[in-house]
């Protein structure tokens, strides 16, 4: 392709909308443009882009045993109402009426669908195990679209759903496709981890993020260098010293006038925030339990939702809280709170000397020590991991690090199957409910996370394997017969044995065509010139590196072509 036909509008300027770097080059460097918030349009070199990072993935579910197809976009609201989804999925389902008044949603996710597919076409064990994969592009109107193709309101995705007789084999299935994302994104060219997650509200017990390791990520995750332990934050088991005691304190009074807060607290009584019970009531299903954590701290919303198994899980609203604790908002504390549920945080079990409301307006208790004086307390780990905290799995010190999430695999179980009845006979001749998995890859979250990770200060530097095109010939004065002959003849002979390559045609100066070579991020540039030519020589550089090598003109495709398929972006360092 010739830059002088490619449609590649590129912006000196990055746009004053992106913030974050993978967002202002591919805007700049002219891959996507924005249609409206989080909706996006790919340009030639996006949309090259998008098709390779489908390859790979397409090349490895298949290796996997996945087969593809492809599912409606437009779903029917009676599935949803089947599933028990149409009213839990909240505002993020993008809902539409036909002519009809007939309810369909814009698929966000395609457990429903496919659930409905194969309850209607499976009988038998002998046709399992079955996995099914699609590229899709899906619609969630999230509440805040950011960062360019990183969180759309519209955006692809390749969701894959498998099917199995029993707990075993889906799990094994699991396991076949963790092989396969591992392959994945190791060919993508990403530093990526697995991470054991929260599996959110899709439903499921086991489940792992892909994350991509970058600073503008969104999610927070922790990893032990000792065990290697890796977890999301909010799923991280913390460890702590079981069995250690502190030295018993009398338990006290002391009059708090107005102060509410851990700050107003610690600061009223001259204590640090840590040795503050921070005591929070939630309303599970409109019964109340009460939460115990250090005061320096979180509670780990995620972690108490699941100690409670309820529909519905909030902080309780001043009226409940006066009603537990008999005392205004502010001077809640776990002492003396007869008939309520109070779970404490196990890094407190065998604490003294802490400071908590004492359920009665502007006083606090002092001396508490939580096994002595919370009656009934359960234990359990209620608080989010950060830099620094014990890992649960060997007692090493956490590091934490930021991600991007770009894959997630779930067992699913039987949520879908059941609500939906997709059932098979067994060996036995005994129906059995389908134990399912699903296993997602956010294609285009994937350009943004490459170049969160692939660039420097002019531009993007693509992995060989999903760069739009693998090398840019540069000639430099077009007013050089020579050198006009030479670069044609090395562009038509690259293309010749299958290289993607594209040429600089444009009578621009050379220095414009460097900037825009760094900014588009081919992986390998051939730069002819006047010179180099009269010693038979030509330029390959790599673009991410600085190296430059004089090339024999006559040896430079064959060495060209040998990066190309060795997927190389180095020149041969
Ligand atoms: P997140 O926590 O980022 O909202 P999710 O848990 O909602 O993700 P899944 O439902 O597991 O995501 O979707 C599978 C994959 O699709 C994710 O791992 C991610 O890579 C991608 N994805 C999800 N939401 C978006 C979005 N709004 N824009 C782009 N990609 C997305
Ligand atoms: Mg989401």
């Amino acid at each position: 392709m010739r830059l002088t036909q490619l449609w590649s509008p590129t912006l000196k300027e990055s746009p004053k909308e992106a913030e974050v770097i993978s967002h202002q080059l591919l805007l700049r460097a002219g891959y996507i443009r924005k249609l409206a918030a989080g909706i996006y349009t790919f340009l030639p070199l996006g949309w090259r882009v998008v098709r390779k990072v489908e390859d790979v993935i397409r090349e490895e579910m298949d290796r996997a045993g996945a087969q593809e197809i492809r599912l409606p976009t437009v779903q029917p609201a009676e599935l949803w109402e089947e599933s028990g989804r149409w009213e839990k999925y909240g505002p993020e389902l993008m809902r539409l009426k036909d002519r009809k008044g007939g309810n369909f949603c814009l698929g966000p996710t395609h457990e429903e669908v496919i659930t409905d597919l194969v309850r209607g076409e499976l009988r038998s064990y002998r046709q399992l195990p079955l996995n099914l994969y699609q590229f899709q592009t899906k619609f969630r109107d999230e509440l805040r679209p950011r960062a360019g193709l990183m969180r759309g309101r519209e955006f692809i995705m390749k969701d894959a759903y498998s099917f199995d007789l029993d707990e075993e084999a889906a799990r094994e299935s699991y396991e076949r496709m963790r092989s396969a994302y591992d392959a994945i994104f190791t060919r993508l060219g990403l530093a990526f981890r697995p991470v054991e997650a929260d599996s959110g509200n899709i439903g499921g017990s086991l489940s792992h993020e892909y994350q991509v390791l970058a600073e503008t990520g969104e999610d927070a995750i922790v990893s032990c260098p000792d065990c290697g332990y890796t977890a999301n934050v909010e799923k991280a088991e913390l460890g702590f010293d079981a069995g250690s005691v502190e030295e018993p304190t009398p338990l006290g009074r002391v009059d708090t006038p107005g102060a509410r807060t851990i700050d107003e607290v610690s600061a009223m009584l001259g204590v640090t925030a840590d040795r503050l019970l921070k005591t929070l009531v939630y309303d599970a299903d409109g019964s109340p339990v009460v939460f115990v954590v250090p005061g320096g701290r979180d509670l780990n919303e995620v972690k108490a939702e699941r100690l409670c198994s309820a529909e519905s899980f909030a902080p309780a609203g001043a009226a409940m809280v006066e009603a537990v604790t008999g005392a205004a908002v502010g001077f809640a504390g776990p002492v003396g709170l007869d008939g309520v549920r109070v779970v404490v945080d196990r890094t407190l079990e065998g604490a003294a000397d802490r400071v908590c409301g004492a359920n009665e307006t502007d006083v606090h208790l002092t001396g508490v020590m939580v096994r002595r004086d919370v009656e009934g307390a359960e234990f359990a780990d209620l608080l989010e991991a950060g830099d620094g905290d014990r890992c649960g799995r060997c007692g090493g010190r956490f590091a934490a690090f930021r991600g991007i999430e770009v894959g997630h695999v779930f067992h699913l179980g039987t949520r879908y199957s059941e609500a939906l009845g997709a059932r098979v006979l067994d060996e036995e001749g005994t129906e059995v409910t389908l134990s399912m998995g699903c296993y997602g890859i956010g294609v285009t979250r994937i350009l943004a996370a490459a170049v969160e990770q692939h660039h420097d200060g002019d531009g993007i530097r693509w992995p060989m394997v999903i760069a739009p095109y693998q090398v840019l010939v540069v000639p430099l004065q077009l007013r050089d017969e020579r050198v006009v002959a030479t670069a044609e003849s090395i562009y038509e002979r690259l293309g010749a044995c299958g290289v993607e390559v594209l040429i600089d045609d444009r009578d621009l100066r050379p220095g414009n065509k460097f900037k825009d070579a760094d900014l588009l991020g081919i992986p390998l540039r051939v730069t002819v010139g006047s010179r180099g030519v009269e010693k038979g020589q030509v330029e390959l550089k790599a673009r991410d590196s600085d190296d430059v090598h004089d090339v024999a003109i006559e040896e430079v495709v064959d060495r060209v072509a040998s990066l190309v398929r060795g997927g190389l972006s180095g020149t041969g360092r």
